[in-house]
């Protein structure tokens, strides 16, 4: 099992084998060592390479245990995609202790904002929604060390800008970025440039 060359906790590893994935896809395998040696980076990869299972394996490999702030969040682009991604964490995360959150618009937000209070670890959510439940005091990223930007471009073409730079301006400065996306227009190198460290991987 290749998946046990790529530095992942035990705990994982149990859920990825029981999900049935037998090896790493290539992102998988060129993403995965890179992060856990510490670097910021961008996954330019469509939907379908697997990519949710490399961020979210980081994740869950470096996170240990459970705080009482948000130790990283997960923007996407759209509900669909932010529950889509929120299913897989859990999956992924059956053997773990970690919490996770999962917050979009067009949903009422007092249920999201309960399982925010209870004590959450991730939270993945759409960027309009995180900026509500920001400005609202729920939502506090001063603890945060993984950020991931998922479907960057999407955001991007969506209108998202805006809202991604606040809320990265808000995140504790100490963290480490995992940028996804299919395109590489000059908005996502404008974000890349302003947001993440200098020596940061571009992975394809
Ligand atoms: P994504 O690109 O993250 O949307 O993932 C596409 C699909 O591939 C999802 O249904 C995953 O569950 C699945 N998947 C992710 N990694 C693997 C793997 N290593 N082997 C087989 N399937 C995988």
């Amino acid at each position: 099992n290749k998946f046990e060359k790529l530095g992942l906790s035990e705990e994982l590893l149990k859920s990825i084998n029981e999900l049935g994935f037998e090896k790493p896809t290539p992102i998988q395998e060129n993403i995965i060592p890179v992060i856990l040696e510490g670097y910021d980076v961008i996954g330019q990869a469509q939907t379908g390479t697997g990519k949710t299972l490399a961020f979210s394996s980081i994740l869950l490999t470096n996170l240990k245990e459970r705080k009482k702030k948000p130790q990283a969040y997960i923007l996407s682009p759209t509900r669909e995609l932010t529950m889509q991604i929120h299913e897989e964490l859990k999956k992924l995360g059956k053997y773990s202790s970690l919490r996770f959150a999962c917050v979009y618009g067009g949903s009422g937000i007092e249920k999201q904002i309960k399982s925010i209070k209870k004590g959450v670890d991730i939270v993945v959510g759409t960027p309009g929604r995180m900026m509500d439940l920001m400005r609202r005091k729920v939502l506090q990223l001063d603890e945060v060390s993984y950020v991931v930007l998922d479907e960057a471009d999407e955001m991007l073409n969506m209108g998202f800008v805006e809202d991604i730079e606040t809320i990265i301006s808000k995140t504790n400065p100490e963290h480490t970025t995992m940028l996804f996306s299919a395109t590489m227009p000059e908005g996502i190198k404008k974000i890349a440039k302003n947001y993440m460290k200098p020596d940061y991987k571009h992975i394809q």
